[in-house]
């Protein structure tokens, strides 16, 4: 019984994957940028926002890449595609180590159902 239960709640998790090529990891940082000199909006105080995708490597290593205004609804989409997927891979993960227990009175039901 917990058996069938498990196994249509991972059935229903499944069938809600966004699968999608559309995946980004990291973290999206927006970030100010000054100028030393020669920069008329800087001189002023303002500096330019810029965004910044990080993304973190086993071992601390990192890697950076600037993103363009424009795209940065599409590239949150994307991070949250990505966090989606993994929230539910972990809970199909999860949900496999109950079936990974025996089930005892499962089993001799079956066998008196062949008797
Ligand atoms: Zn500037």
């Amino acid at each position: 019984m917990i058996r069938e239960r498990t196994l249509r709640a991972r059935q229903k998790l499944v069938g809600k994957l966004p699968i999608t090529g559309e995946l980004l990891r990291g973290s999206l940082l927006e970030r100010t940028i000054r100028h030393t000199k020669g920069c008329p909006k800087c001189a002023r105080g303002e500096g330019h926002h810029v965004f910044v995708l990080t993304v973190t490597y086993p071992g601390g290593h990192t890697r950076q890449f600037s993103v363009r205004r424009e795209r940065v609804a599409e590239v949150r989409r994307w991070l949250s595609n990505y966090q989606d997927l993994k929230e539910a891979i972990e809970t199909v993960c999860e949900l496999n180590h109950d079936l990974l227990r025996p089930e005892r009175a499962a089993s001799k039901r079956r066998r008196k159902q062949h008797d």
